[in-house]
């Protein structure tokens, strides 16, 4: 059994009230962890403890190239555990391996890059009036709250620690409580590679608790956050006590857009990996297929032929392609949402049940779903189901297509499928989303930015818009002939 402790001034700590929450494994249900139960009062020291850390400029002020060295060091180490890490991953989200593996690769590959970037020219001169030469600098931020979501546990925490720590802030982190082992042990990372004490800090617990006394006090000056978008408006308003930088990135029900013209047994494929990678448990997941009504009965048929044949399982058996949702609470909501579908009188083409056979009985495993003959106005084709539950919906034409596509309160990703280049880029151009692809979909990158528009969040991770997130923008303007500007008379 392993014993999660907060992270806080270099210390590994319990909970001041030595409250602890199991942390269970969604492929069986066992417990395989104990997280410390963070309190308001754990999360105002670690707080407390960040603010004096930034103010003493033990890493604001350390030379780029030397916090770019800690960060190559972080990445280094996430390397070396990264068979350790996958494992863990794989426990405690339940994605299978090849997915988990993946992300490992990928934080190891986010450090690396805001290591880099760090140390690269940044800022702007401007040409005005002689005597005078005016630029902008940029400077950390100060003390960040960082709050991530379970669906990728060391992914989303390294998409802000990266940049966050690269651009001189300290911080105080807080992973979601359903997943709190990767992140643990990227903290345990920082402590071997010798990150001065003080600067990342890690409170576990619960959102309305440590998360909300991160988003509301006066001593964070910034909050980046991960999650739903019910609880991202939450932040907001807890926010706006100091009137505090923030970042939020939130829900979507993406459109993927399936032109007759594509290539027909790519645009399956993808879907298919657009909706049932991650279990669905994807901000970016493609739960919206908009197929044009000349092959959209041969589409149907295809895509629910090969969802029946998606191999659901463990995520540590290498035969598993689909692992299951991240715990019992999700997988209720998940198939409640199933039965509002049914009940809206959607028609289910396959799946729609919780899967209890082969050993698979205490699990979360649920079946890859698909619904057709849905209209605009339904939940399910409106609402984040965060599930394998995907609506397939018919459109006429172009301009058809790019209505349905934008006709939901989010405005994350989206996607087109054909060989008409004029026309896909054009479609996507009419897109209200912040993330696009042309025939592909999830594709993501660290050097490129990732968020929504709509309501799907503000501001962007990743690339150098994500390092921007974490700074401030200084104006200084320099009196190159110095003088008295003699204004006044006397
Ligand atoms: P939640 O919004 O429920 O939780 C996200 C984090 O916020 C958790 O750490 C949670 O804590 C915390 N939290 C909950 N309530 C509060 C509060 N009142 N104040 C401060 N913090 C709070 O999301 P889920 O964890 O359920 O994750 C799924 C959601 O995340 C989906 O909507 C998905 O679309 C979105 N997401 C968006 C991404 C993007 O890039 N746009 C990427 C990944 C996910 P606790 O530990 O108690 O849960």
């Amino acid at each position: 059994m392993l014993d999660l402790k907060m992270y806080i001034n270099g210390e590994w700590r319990d909970s001041r009230n030595k409250e602890k929450r199991d942390v269970i494994n969604p492929a069986t249900g066992e417990v395989f962890a104990q997280a410390a139960e963070g309190t308001v009062e754990d999360a105002k020291e670690a707080i407390e403890v960040a603010k004096r850390t930034f103010e003493s400029g033990a890493w604001s002020e350390l030379p780029p190239i030397e916090r770019a060295s800690y960060l190559f060091k972080i990445a280094d180490k996430i390397d070396e555990y990264h068979d350790e890490l996958t494992k863990l991953e794989t426990m405690d989200n339940g994605k299978p391996h090849r997915e988990a593996d993946g992300d490992i690769t990928d934080a190891a590959n986010c450090f690396r890059y805001y290591a880099g970037l760090i140390t690269k020219p940044d800022g702007q001169t401007y040409h005005v009036a002689d005597p005078m030469q005016a630029m902008v600098v940029r400077e950390p931020v100060g003390v960040c709250g960082l709050i991530v979501p379970w669906n990728y546990p060391l992914l989303m925490s390294v998409w802000k620690l990266a940049p966050a720590l690269a651009a001189g802030n300290t911080v105080v982190f807080k992973p979601s409580e359903v997943t709190p082992v990767t992140p643990t042990k990227l903290f345990e990372i920082f402590e071997e590679v010798g990150l001065p004490k003080g600067v990342a800090n890690m409170v576990m617990g619960a959102g309305p608790t440590v998360g909300n006394e991160i988003a509301e006090s006066h001593d964070v000056d910034m909050v980046s956050f991960t999650g739903g978008t019910k609880t991202g408006k939450h932040i907001m308003k807890a926010a706006v006590g100091n009137m505090k930088k923030i970042s939020l990135e939130l829900g979507g029900k993406s459109p993927n857009i399936i032109f007759a013209d594509s290539d027909f047994e790519t645009a399956v494929d993808w879907a298919l990996f657009g909706i049932f990678s991650g279990s669905g448990q994807v901000c970016s997941a493609g739960s919206r297929i908009l197929v044009e009504e000349s092959i959209y009965d041969k589409f149907v048929d295809r895509f629910v032929e090969r969802a029946k044949q998606i191999n659901v399982g463990p995520g540590d058996d290498e035969n598993t392609e689909m692992g299951p949702l991240v715990s019992e609470q999700h997988m209720e909501k998940v198939l409640s949402y199933i039965n509002i579908g049914k009940e809206e009188g959607a028609r289910l083409a396959c799946g729609g049940n919780r899967i209890t056979k082969d050993g698979l009985e205490k699990g979360y495993f649920v079946e890859p779903t698909v619904f057709v003959d849905v209209t605009p106005d339904m939940r399910i084709v409106q609402e984040e189901i965060f599930g394998p539950v995907v609506v397939i919906q018919k459109f006429k034409d172009e301009e058809d297509a790019i209505k349905l596509a934008n006709g939901t309160d989010y405005g994350l990703a989206g996607g087109v499928f054909t060989v008409d280049g004029a026309k896909a880029l054009r479609v996507i151009k009419k897109l209200r989303a912040g993330i696009t692809w042309i025939n592909t979909y999830h594709p993501t990158y660290n050097e490129a930015p990732w968020g929504g528009y709509k309501q799907s969040g503000i501001g962007r991770s990743l690339g150098t818009f994500g390092l921007e997130e974490f700074q401030e923008i200084k104006q200084i303007n320099i009196n190159l002939q110095v003088e008295p500007i003699g204004w006044f008379s006397k």
